[in-house]
């Protein structure tokens, strides 16, 4: 949608004066398509319900593109399901590295690995997180930290020490891991704001820690399709979708599914794809995690006005479910200069 006029004016009349530093979106250089997928989900090669054959085509036939199966400390080799990959549904392998510190849980998801990854313990809580992070990079696989909320097991100061890893779960579908924090313990998307206004470039990824397949499906079970990722990549192959992960192409979502987003050098436009009769209301979130815009448009629009170091946006559905758009990052000063 082109803008009238006059808000093209008032963007225009809100340019920063001569001698003052412009800001200015990184723009993201994303192409090709969105492919859903869920990034973390058991089978009975560890403590799921099911085989992986069962879990794969549960995916499958719910409209997922691509999956992970991600068992703790086994590896759950594609290739044992030749007739599950199809040309629309890719299987990437990995694993969910499964380590400890003095009784906290450290997951460490391993996507795209060759095969099994020992966990890793080290002597401190940011040290066994990192070996295992590191463990995943030594085979040029992708980490993501999982539940930090687990076992309430570290937050944004632990994460904050951590190098080399993009993504960490802001949403587990799993119903003993915490989401929202509690009892003065931050939730996760604080966390991630947290880590985000420190400085650190990480994305927040929506996956379902899915292990129970069978019986009845209720909200203390562990099953499938709660959270996902929407990931825009150049085609379904696993180094082009894990590394549009890592680049910050995607979003996350629990229900809510947007069309587009548009970011320009100093506006985002969020096209929510709506749901029969259903409302959305999008806030758009800044340095320390401050809402900066609260809006009911479709598509929700932010024009870049004020000091802040990114611009994430949270779409929340009338149901309640959210889509997580990424953040985008603000540069500040003349792009021409030192
Ligand atoms: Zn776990
Ligand atoms: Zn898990």
């Amino acid at each position: 949608m082109r803008p009238p006029p006059l808000i093209l004016a008032l963007a225009l009349a809100a340019q920063p004066a001569l001698g003052q530093s412009p800001r200015t979106f990184e723009v993201p250089g994303w192409e090709g398509r969105w492919y859903r997928g869920n990034t973390h989900t058991h089978t009975t090669e560890s403590d799921g319900d099911s085989a992986p054959e069962h879990v794969a085509r549960w995916y499958r036939d719910h409209g997922y593109d691509f999956l992970v199966l991600s068992d703790h400390n086994v590896f759950t080799d594609p290739a044992g399901l030749p007739d599950l990959a199809t040309e629309d549904f890719l299987l990437i392998p990995g694993e969910e590295v499964t380590s400890g510190f003095e009784g906290r849980p450290v997951h460490v998801n391993g996507l795209n690995i060759p095969g099994v990854i020992e966990p890793r313990r080290a002597g401190t809580l940011v040290g066994t997180i990192q070996a295992n992070v590191d463990a995943v990079r030594e085979v040029e696989g992708v980490p993501h930290i999982n539940h930090p909320n687990f076992g309430w097991a570290f937050g944004a100061e632990v994460l904050a020490k951590v190098r080399d890893d993009r993504l960490l779960e802001i949403f587990n579908g799993h119903p003993g891991v915490h989401n929202r924090g509690g009892g003065g313990i931050p939730g996760l998307e604080a966390v991630w704001d947290d880590l985000l206004s420190r400085g650190k470039r990480i994305y927040g990824i929506a996956v379902d820690d899915a292990h129970h397949f069978q019986g009845e499906f209720a909200a203390d079970r562990a099953n499938p399709g709660r959270g996902w990722v929407a990931v825009r990549a150049p085609r379904l192959e696993p180094r082009a979708i894990v590394d549009a992960l890592e680049a910050g192409h995607f979003y996350a979502s629990t229900g809510v599914t947007l069309a587009d987003v548009v970011v320009t050098p100093t506006r985002i436009e969020v096209h929510i794809d709506p749901r029969g009769d259903f409302r959305y209301t999008t806030e758009f979130i800044g340095g320390g995690g401050r809402v900066l815009k609260t809006t009911g448009g479709n598509p929700a629009i932010f024009e870049l006005d004020g000091p802040t170091p990114y611009v994430r946006a949270r779409v929340i559905d009338s149901r309640g479910d959210v889509a997580w758009v990424q953040p985008v990052f603000v540069r500040v000063g003349d792009p021409g200069s030192s």
